[in-house]
C-alpha cells in the first residue's frame, strides 16, 4: 500500500514537471524546482528519467542571472506521435500530431453518402498509411465523430449520417492497430482543440464552444476539463426544438430542431428556395447550384434576401447560446464551423439575441467570438485528449482487445438500431 502511494507521488511529480515542459519551449532544472516547489534533487532525478525516455533533451545554455549559466532542457517535439481523425459529414481527415501539436501527413477522403460499412473502410484507408508512416512511435488514435458518443466505452451510439448505431468503434480500431483509441463527439473534440490551442489563452478555465456547420452541437469545458454529462452527450443542442409551430422535419425524426433553422444545411436549403430570385441570379437558374459559397458571395454583394437568411439563422442560434450562457454562466463563448464564414452579420445577430434573451447580468461579461482554429480543430482536439494522459507517453498501456467477431460488429450494431430518443 505504502509502495503504491510512493509510486503515485512519483508519477504526480513527474506529471507536474512534464506539464511545464509542454507549456514552455525550454526551461532550466532550477526554474522547474522554483515553479513546482519540488526539491532540486527530485527535479534532477525526474529530468534524468525523462532524458533517458527520450522525451526531453538538453538544448544549450540559458542566460546567466549572476552565477553559472543554466542548462536549458526542452521537450523533444518528435519523440512521440498521436493520430487525430475528424469524421466530418462530407470529408474524413486524419493526420499525425507531434508533442508540439504540429500536424503532418494529412490524409483526407470524400465521405459523402457512405453507408456504415463503407464509412468504416474509409477510416481504415486513412489509418493504414498513417500508422505505418515514418513518424514513430505512435501512441494512440483520437477520433472526433459526429453523433452521440459513449467515450467511456468507446462506442458511437448513434451517428445518423454515417449509418452507425451502437458501433464499438474504439474496439474495432484497437484490434486492428493495437493502439489505444479515444472517441469523442466532434463538437466536444473541437472544444478541446479550441480551449487548448485557440489563439488567445483563455482567461477562465471554462468555455462553451458552439459548432455550427452541417449539424450543430457544442462542447462545454468546465475547470479545464471537457464536461460530457451523464450520458456523454452534454452540449448536444442541435436537436433541441426551437420552432414549436410548423417546424420543418429534422433528420432526427422530430420537427423544428435548431439544426433545421440555423445549420449550414438549413441556410442552403432556404437559399435554394429563392431560386429565380436574386441569389439564383448569381448561381444560374438551377436551385441545386446554390451552395454555401453562393450564399456567402450574395451576402458580400449586399443581397438583402441572402442577408436575411443568414441573420435569421444567427438569431436562432443566439437563442440556443443564450440558454447555454444562462444555464452555465460561462463567459467565454467560441463559435466554430462552416457558418462562421458569414462573419459579422451572423455574429451580430447571435450577440444581439443573447443580449436580449438572457439575463443581462449574465450576458454582460460574456464574450462571443469566432474561434481561431479552422478545419484542424477536431483533429487537434481529438489528439489532445490523448496527449493530456501523460501515462501514454511511457508506453505502459497494455491493450486487452478481444479479436473475435469484431468484423461483424457493424452488422450486429445495425440490428440494434438505437435511436436518438
Ligand atoms: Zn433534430
Amino acid at each position: 500500500m505504502q509502495k503504491a502511494t510512493r509510486q503515485q507521488t512519483k508519477e504526480q511529480n513527474r506529471n507536474l514537471v512534464l506539464k511545464i515542459f509542454f507549456e514552455r519551449s525550454s526551461i532550466s532544472r532550477a526554474e522547474i524546482a522554483r515553479m513546482t516547489h519540488l526539491t532540486r534533487t527530485t527535479v534532477s532525478d525526474i529530468v534524468a528519467d525523462l532524458i533517458e525516455e527520450g522525451l526531453v533533451a538538453e538544448i544549450g545554455l540559458g542566460s546567466s542571472t549572476g552565477g553559472k549559466s543554466p542548462i536549458l532542457v526542452s521537450l523533444v517535439d518528435n519523440s512521440r506521435y498521436f493520430i487525430g481523425i475528424d469524421l466530418a459529414y462530407n470529408m474524413f481527415c486524419g493526420a499525425i500530431i507531434n508533442l508540439r501539436n504540429q500536424i503532418s501527413n494529412m490524409v483526407c477522403l470524400p465521405a459523402d453518402g457512405m453507408d456504415g460499412e463503407k464509412s468504416l473502410k474509409a477510416i481504415f484507408e486513412i489509418l493504414d498509411p498513417l500508422t505505418r508512416s515514418d513518424c514513430q512511435p505512435i501512441l494512440g488514435i483520437g477520433v472526433g465523430t459526429p453523433g452521440l458518443v459513449n467515450s467511456r466505452e468507446g462506442i458511437v451510439v448513434n451517428a445518423v449520417n454515417l449509418g452507425w448505431y451502437d458501433l464499438p468503434l474504439a474496439r474495432i480500431l484497437e484490434s486492428r492497430y493495437r493502439l489505444p483509441v479515444f472517441l469523442l463527439n466532434d463538437c466536444q473534440a473541437a472544444a478541446m482543440g479550441e480551449f487548448i490551442y485557440g489563439q488567445s489563452p483563455p482567461a477562465s478555465p471554462n468555455m462553451i464552444v458552439v459548432r455550427a456547420g452541417h449539424g450543430i452541437g457544442s462542447g462545454i469545458i468546465i475547470n479545464g476539463q471537457l464536461f460530457q454529462g451523464d450520458g456523454g452527450a452534454a452540449g448536444e443542442i442541435g436537436h433541441v426544438v426551437i420552432v414549436h409551430k410548423d417546424g420543418l422535419p429534422c433528420r432526427c425524426g422530430n420537427f423544428g430542431c435548431l439544426e433545421t433553422v440555423a445549420s449550414a444545411r438549413a441556410v442552403v436549403q432556404q437559399a435554394q428556395s429563392l431560386a429565380g430570385n436574386s441569389i439564383a441570379a448569381q448561381a444560374g437558374k438551377d436551385p441545386h447550384s446554390v451552395t454555401l459559397e453562393t450564399l456567402e458571395k450574395a451576402v458580400e454583394n449586399g443581397d438583402e434576401a441572402a442577408l436575411q437568411i443568414v441573420v435569421q439563422a444567427g438569431k436562432y442560434l443566439g437563442l440556443a447560446v443564450a440558454s447555454l450562457v444562462g444555464m452555465l454562466n460561462i463567459h467565454n463563448v467560441v463559435l466554430m464551423g462552416e457558418m462562421t464564414r458569414f462573419g459579422n452579420p451572423w455574429l451580430k445577430a447571435i450577440r444581439d439575441t443573447v443580449a436580449k434573451t438572457a439575463l443581462s447580468r449574465l450576458t454582460r461579461d460574456a464574450t462571443i467570438h469566432i474561434g481561431s482554429l479552422r478545419e484542424n480543430g477536431v483533429i487537434l482536439g481529438a489528439a489532445a485528449s490523448m496527449v493530456s494522459d501523460y501515462s501514454l507517453l511511457f508506453g505502459n498501456t497494455h491493450l486487452i482487445v478481444e479479436q473475435s467477431h469484431l468484423i461483424n460488429s457493424v452488422e450486429r450494431a445495425r440490428e440494434q438500431q438505437l435511436s436518438l430518443d
